[in-house]
């Protein structure tokens, strides 16, 4: 048993005073984190679970900067702790960065 998922504090966050809803971190994102919002014309994260913890391929793809996620440093801290918090038979490391 490795950590859940759920646990881990690591997803994007999309300013919508940015977003133009042009569509390339859709395109970008091979897990379905991202889903046009054709209401709003701006993109929302819809499975923030399905983002792989520590990639952030998709915010350099973004002509507005309009992507944002958790600091890095301070997320590996807490998996770290999370690690930690395991009994030692059930850790097993993170996944590796794509
Ligand atoms: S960081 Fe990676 S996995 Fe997460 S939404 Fe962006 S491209 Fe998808
Ligand atoms: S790439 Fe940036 S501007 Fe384009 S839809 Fe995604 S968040 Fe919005």
């Amino acid at each position: 048993m490795g950590l859940p998922r759920e646990a881990i504090p690591w997803a994007p966050s999309i300013d919508p005073e940015r977003c133009i809803g042009c569509g390339d971190c859709l395109d970008v994102c091979p897990n379905g984190v991202y889903a046009l919002n054709e209401q709003t014309n701006q993109m929302d994260v819809v499975n923030p679970g399905q983002c792989v913890v520590l990639c952030d391929k998709c915010a350099g793809y973004c002509p507005q900067e309009a992507i944002r996620f958790p600091d890095k440093e301070v997320t590996k801290a807490h998996l770290r702790d999370l690690l930690r918090s395991l009994p030692a038979s059930s850790r097993r490391p993170p996944p590796e960065h794509p």
